[in-house]
């Protein structure tokens, strides 16, 4: 028997789950969640990190085996994608590569360790130079979308969460959208930031105008959920912002980039 396939208007396309080192949240949780905001679709991408908390903490047979029970309990209600955000995926070729052997719907590539593998607030406890960590970041990002091999560049201007500022140069700024164009690679939005007191989605207003500029067409869009009561929180407005803009909301199943059903 041939199933209508589930029409995805309404989709998370950034969530953690306790699969994540950072998160508490069952996967159960967050699904039951989903449904009950009547989503459509929710992507899990956890953490593959390599810092020394983080290390070795991603189990994927635990993973996909929660994931294909869930599927099956939400079957033709909610499609529950399988996703992985890949801390500094250049820096990372073998695991990588791994992944994209892996039953993946998505991966995002994010940068979250630099400077000898410190995290921002790190950074911050060490009081160190701030245009000095931004103009490190950004080298980094560069790199990481030149390198490409994955699907989405999650939250583009991600120091601005810890330091509460952003710079950035932006002749640079068009280099990172020139090679993620050519490689393929979708910009998220992500809305985490504005959970935390900040104004703009990450990234904000200024830089999806450049990303547009330069040829950038598609967004993902997320929450960064760790916990199930901030689940979807912001999406729609920051989607119906980057359609006014003129920018296509997408979702990624199979790695195979689809437009949002609106
Ligand atoms: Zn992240
Ligand atoms: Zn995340």
């Amino acid at each position: 028997m041939t199933r209508e396939p589930v029409r995805v208007a309404r989709c998370d396309s950034h969530v953690h789950t306790a699969f994540s080192p950072d998160s508490r949240q069952s996967m159960a949780d967050q699904c039951a969640r989903a449904a009950a905001l009547g989503l459509d679709a929710v992507c899990f991408t956890e953490h593959l990190d390599f810092s020394e908390q983080s290390r070795g903490y991603y189990c994927p047979q635990a993973y996909f085996s929660e994931l294909q029970r869930l599927r099956e309990a939400y079957d033709g209600q909610l499609k529950l994608l399988a996703g992985l955000e890949l801390s500094e995926p250049h820096q990372h070729q073998k695991e990588l590569e791994w992944a994209q052997t892996q039953p993946y719907d998505f991966i995002l590539g994010s940068v979250h360790y630099w400077i000898h593998g410190l995290f921002p607030s790190q950074m911050q406890e060490l009081h160190m130079d701030v245009a000095d960590c931004f103009a490190r970041y950004w080298d980094e990002v560069l790199q990481m979308a030149r390198c490409g091999g994955f699907d989405t560049v999650a939250h583009l201007d991600f120091p601005k969460r810890y330091f509460r500022v952003l710079k950035y140069d932006p002749a640079q700024i068009d280099e990172i959208f020139q090679a993620m164009i050519k490689n393929n690679l979708t910009l998220e939005l992500n809305t985490s930031s504005l959970r935390r007191g900040m104004d703009e989605t990450m990234p904000g207003d200024a830089l999806l105008r450049q990303y547009i500029a330069q040829g950038g067409q598609y967004v993902t869009l997320g929450s960064d959920a760790h916990k199930a009561t901030v689940l979807y929180r912001d999406v729609p407005t920051a989607q119906a912002y980057a359609q006014s803009l003129g920018l296509v909301p997408v979702w990624y199943e199979k790695r195979k980039r689809r437009t949002l059903a609106l």
